[in-house]
Order: structure tokens, then C-alpha cells, then sequence
């Protein structure tokens, strides 16, 4: 039998991190400075369960390792992306992430391209998105010498917003906001500016400038977005960035819409809502806060209710 395998997410406890992925999903967090759920991972830093079925006690790992029939016999060493929620109740140290290349010969591990579909953000919320140096030696300089900002290029946001964050990119969530993150499975960052706090240790996080300064793209170029739309009846599919690293989409279903895959495998994450998952006539409910990958054997499926879902898979 076709059936979708749900996950159950590891959660991280952060510096910056707050309540509202239990005010807003209703998960049962760890402290009241929870950051992160890792919500599809087969990262080891912080692996997902599934919860049902066959495989159920499974770590996403195992089943990459055990399972290549279920993703289609996809070729690598690693799960290529990971899904988390990010709940920034302060703002996020200043960052940027190496390429393939870079990560690969100086970390083990391949680099990092995300992206962050906003959930929440109060009024005013910001985030850091690139820099405003002309070159390498403006950047060196502006970071040697603390003009963070002459340097840094912020944005404003609001619920709803995309951001593609290709690696080489400085980057920052602010304060008051909650992402959904689609990312490739790696766990190297490069911290730039840290806003000179301190830990409950007295002491201040480590920062990597060398590191940033020779991953950093300059100058900064904002990427172009080509967000394209399908509308149906009961349904409309935005895609929000498509590339060599990911594909994610936006689904928001209002009644019944049925879908045909288009990738290996896929990933899914319920933003908002509740309904049912039909597949070969088994229905699954599902509602926001579920987290699950369509494998591949399930050829098509339908969903029934009012959802608002991020879909991901790896490539175009
Ligand atoms: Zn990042």
C-alpha cells in the first residue's frame, strides 16, 4: 500500500528562540527558548521519526539508508534537504553559509542554500538579506571595523513573504518572526556579527569572520523570483523557487484538488488549516502542524479541506 510517511520533529533550544511554535502549532516544546523544530531532517544533528505505518520508529536517516525504494532508488550519501520551523523571538546572529565546494573541503559537508517562507512576523519585524559592500575589500573593512550598518542591507516582512537565501548570502531572521525553512541538509554556518551579546556563560559566541568574508557573494545581487501560479477550481499551487538545490511550492486547497507527482518524492508541511489526505481511497487526516513526505510509490493523491501547505523536492 501508498501511504505518506509522517514525521515527528526534533526541537532546539536557542539563544534567541520563544514559545510560539506552541502558542501557534501547538507543539509540545522543551523551554520557553525553543528556536527550532527540525521538522523533516535526516540531518545528525537532529533526526525526524516517522510516527505511522510500517516504518513507524524509523529515523528519516534509516529509512534513506534502508529504503531507497521509497525515494525512488535517489542517488547520494545524505537525505539532500531538511524542513525546520524557526521561531526568532530575538533577533538571529548575522550569518552566511559556504557553497558545495567550500563546505565540502573545509567542513566535511555540503554547503547550505535555503529559503523561508514567513508564517508570522509582527509589525516592523526585519530581517538582514545581503550587503551593501562593492567589494571584497569594502566588506573586509566594514566588518573589521564594526560599521554593521553601512554593511548590512535590511528588509521588512510580513506573513506570506519568500525568501530564496542562495549560499554566499549574509543573512539574519529578526526578532518577531516565525519562518518555514527549506534547506539543503547541512549544518555549517559562518557567523558574522552576533550583535556583541552575551551568553548566560558571560561569554560571547564564537564568530568565523575569515570564513565569511571568503564564502561572501560580492556585490550582493537580490535573485530573481519568477513566482508562477496554477489556479483550479478548489485549488491554487504558486511555485516560489525552483533550482538545482530545491523545488518549493505553496498549496492552498479550499475543497477537493487532486495532484499527480513530479518529483521522486515530496516533501509537505501543513501551514494552516485541516482536511484529509486521500490516497488509492485510505484517508489520512491531516492538519496544521504535520509534517510528512509523499514516497514514491504514491503516484497521485487527493486532499480535501482547507489547507495551507509548503511542498518541497530536490531539483527542478
Ligand atoms: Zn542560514
Amino acid at each position: 500500500m501508498s501511504e505518506p510517511l509522517f514525521f515527528k520533529g526534533a526541537f532546539k533550544e536557542k539563544l534567541w528562540g520563544g514559545k510560539k511554535l506552541n502558542e501557534f502549532f501547538d507543539y509540545p516544546i522543551p523551554s520557553e527558548k525553543t528556536g527550532e523544530l527540525w521538522a523533516i531532517s535526516a540531518h545528525d544533528n537532529g533526526p525526524s521519526t516517522v510516527i505511522n505505518g510500517p516504518y513507524k520508529g524509523k529515523t528519516l536517516k534509516d529509512l534513506w539508508d534502508e529504503h531507497k525504494e521509497l525515494f525512488d532508488y535517489a542517488e547520494g550519501a545524505v537525505f539532500p534537504l531538511l524542513t525546520k520551523i524557526l521561531d526568532a523571538q530575538t533577533d538571529l546572529s548575522v550569518q552566511v553559509h559556504p557553497d558545495d565546494s567550500y563546505g565540502m573541503a573545509h567542513e566535511g559537508e555540503l554547503g547550505k542554500t535555503e529559503c523561508w517562507y514567513v508564517i508570522d512576523a509582527e509589525d516592523g519585524a526585519e530581517i538582514v538579506y545581503g550587503h551593501h559592500a562593492q567589494s571584497k575589500k569594502e566588506l573586509e573593512d566594514l566588518i573589521e571595523t564594526g560599521q554593521w550598518d553601512k554593511l548590512l542591507r535590511k528588509k521588512m516582512v510580513k506573513p506570506g513573504d519568500f525568501f530564496y537565501v542562495p549560499s554566499g548570502t549574509i543573512h539574519a531572521i529578526g526578532g518577531g518572526i516565525m519562518i518555514l525553512e527549506t534547506q539543503q541538509s547541512s549544518d555549517t554556518t559562518y557567523r558574522v556579527y552576533d550583535y556583541d551579546r552575551v551568553q548566560d556563560n558571560g561569554e560571547k559566541r564564537e564568530l568565523h569572520i575569515e570564513d565569511s568574508i571568503a564564502v561572501t557573494t560580492v556585490p550582493h545581487i537580490d535573485p530573481e523570483l519568477e513566482l508562477q501560479t496554477i489556479r483550479k477550481a478548489d485549488s491554487t499551487e504558486t511555485t516560489l523557487v525552483t533550482n538545482s538545490f530545491f523545488t518549493v511550492k505553496e498549496w492552498n486547497i479550499e475543497g477537493k484538488a487532486s495532484f499527480h507527482k513530479d518529483a521522486p518524492y515530496t516533501l509537505v508541511s501543513v501551514l494552516g488549516g485541516q482536511g484529509q489526505l486521500i490516497i488509492e481511497n485510505t484517508i489520512f487526516n491531516c492538519a496544521k502542524g504535520d509534517h510528512f513526505i509523499l514516497p514514491s510509490s504514491v503516484e497521485t493523491w487527493t486532499f480535501e479541506g482547507t489547507l495551507h501547505m509548503i511542498a518541497s523536492h530536490p531539483g527542478k
